[in-house]
């Protein structure tokens, strides 16, 4: 059974020049999708990706990326709502690639979607009341 997960991928500096995708797509059938990157102020490389592979070889992958020193976070969980700061104005909803922040119709409400999220940031600097926050 394929398996499809968004993870964040933390590489220290030592890893940040060495072919880690690469033998992940090569050795254990993993395809990777990068959804974002960027260099930490720690010099710390950070990928947010899109992983897809049969549930074996993704878990070997997996074993691989730790192994070899990767930190691997569900994307989930670092992209965070603030529920006492939102006022559901309604912002961000346009402005998210992902239609992660959506309006319910029914209440007015403005939803937040973890798993539709690619942590782009883009909702962090639109709220006004700086309800979104990433913590990576
Ligand atoms: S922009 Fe901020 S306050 Fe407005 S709906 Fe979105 S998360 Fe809530
Ligand atoms: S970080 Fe914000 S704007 Fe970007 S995908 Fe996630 S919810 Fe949408």
């Amino acid at each position: 059974m394929a398996v499809t997960k968004r993870v964040v991928l933390h590489f220290p500096r030592s890893l940040v020049d060495q072919p880690i995708m690469c033998r992940l797509a090569r050795e254990f059938n993993i395809d990777f999708n990068i959804l974002k990157a960027s260099v930490t102020p720690k010099e710390e490389g950070l990928l947010v990706v899109e992983l897809t592979g049969e549930s074996k070889d993704y878990k070997l992958g997996v074993k691989y990326l730790e192994k070899s020193g990767v930190q691997l976070q569900p994307l989930s969980q670092d992209v965070i709502r603030n529920e006492n700061r939102c006022t559901h104005c309604g912002a961000c909803v346009v402005l998210c690639p992902t239609e992660a922040l959506i309006v319910d119709p029914a209440t007015r409400k403005v939803n937040f979607v973890h798993e539709k999220c690619i942590a782009c940031g883009i909702c962090v600097t639109a709220c006004p009341p700086r309800a979104m926050e990433i913590r990576f």
